[in-house]
């Protein structure tokens, strides 16, 4: 606290990013990274565009990239907005297109930087609970509203819906933006991005982050339509003019037209999640059924930050989330190598309360 701070940073209570560990040798499970990394093709022209252009100013635009997106979904660049990690895109999305009267609606166990958004932009919100399955019900959430937010597949619970839900949510709400999170799509759930062009207050977004390895490059982006876009660009104008640099532009264009590493590598973590399902499963795991890179489990023999604690020890880093209190027996667990899962069921097996 300092008194050179305004009423506004006073009061905001920022989102708190899975622990990034400096000592190495950590299995680390608690981020939803890659564990395969990007396409050598997106290596290579990073660093093809790392020399002396670098002193000119990338494009505002990214039109390059943008097209390149727009061509991998059917869509024209008109249609796409791009930002600096998807975090950066429903930033801008918070602000450019959910910032009305009526209250933001959400669910009550979802990506929890949602409400921090609507606290740094003054936005009313009400989380809606999700069913006894953990999983969303649109129905719910066909009443008044300023703009819907969730997630699909939604985090954490890593629980996909079926398209025909979402449509009749559109249908039923024509008068307010709907964002859907995207985040995880890649891991084997439909995409509404094929909505967009019949639903004009439908916006998806997506990052490269999890699906193409890149989290540390920091691209995310949006697709809907044209006038939603203009309202992202208008934002991002009166914010940063240049929020990916030339590096980003390059690396994420290649990283989304090497179509055969993404699949190789996506079909790899979904094979090995329905592996690990199973085998947590078989020793009396409670596991939700996951469309994404990770899976949300509990035992009921271990609380769920004990278990945190207990594969700390080991050197295993995964994600325990204290609230909701619904949620607090739970822990995320990233997908990683096939060694790397192997290895945590075998940390698993040899703990007292699992054993049996
Ligand atoms: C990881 C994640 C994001 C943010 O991704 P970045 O593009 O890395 O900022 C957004 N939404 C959800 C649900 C996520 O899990």
């Amino acid at each position: 606290m300092s008194r050179f701070w305004s009423e506004a940073t006073r009061h905001l209570v920022p989102y708190v990013p899975g622990e990034q560990p400096r000592q190495t040798g950590l299995i680390k499970l608690n981020t939803n990274e890659n564990p395969y990394g990007p396409s050598p093709r997106a290596l290579a022209a990073i660093q093809a565009a790392n020399g002396d252009n670098l002193r000119l100013y990338p494009d505002p635009a990214s039109d390059a990239l943008r097209d390149a997106i727009a061509s991998l979904h059917g869509v024209t660049r008109e249609h796409v907005f791009v930002g600096n990690g998807s975090d950066e895109v429903l930033a801008h999305a918070f602000n450019a297109l959910l910032r009305h009267d009526l209250p933001v609606l959400f669910p009550d166990v979802t990506y929890s930087f949602y409400p921090v958004y609507c606290d740094l932009y003054d936005i009313s919100y009400q989380q809606v609970p999700l069913d006894e399955q953990f999983a969303i019900r649109l129905t719910d959430y066909h009443r008044p509203n300023g703009g819907i937010v969730f997630a699909n597949p939604n985090a954490p619970t890593g629980i996909a819906l079926e398209p025909e839900a979402i449509v009749q949510l559109l249908q039923a709400n024509p008068d307010s933006v709907v964002l859907v999170d995207e985040a995880y799509a890649d891991f084997g759930t439909r995409s509404s991005i094929e909505l967009v062009t019949r639903f004009p207050q439908l916006l998806v977004v997506r990052t490269l982050s999890k699906s193409h390895g890149l989290a540390g490059l920091r691209v995310g982006y949006a697709v809907g339509d044209p006038a939603l876009i203009e309202g992202l660009t208008r934002v991002k104008d009166s914010f940063n003019s240049y929020p990916l640099g030339r590096l980003a532009q390059a690396g994420a264009q290649a990283a989304l037209e090497d179509h055969d590493w993404f699949l190789e590598t996506r079909n790899r973590i979904i094979h090995s999640r329905e592996e690990l399902s199973l085998r947590l499963r078989e020793m009396g795991f409670e596991v939700l059924p996951s469309s994404t890179n990770f899976i949300f489990v509990r035992h009921p023999a271990i609380a769920g930050e004990r278990l945190a604690a207990l594969l700390r020890e080991n050197n295993i880093l995964v994600r325990h989330f204290r609230r909701p209190e619904r949620i607090s027996d739970f822990n995320r667990i990233t997908i990683g190598t096939e060694i790397q899962c192997d290895t945590l069921v075998e940390v698993l097996s040899r703990l007292p309360e699992i054993r049996q």
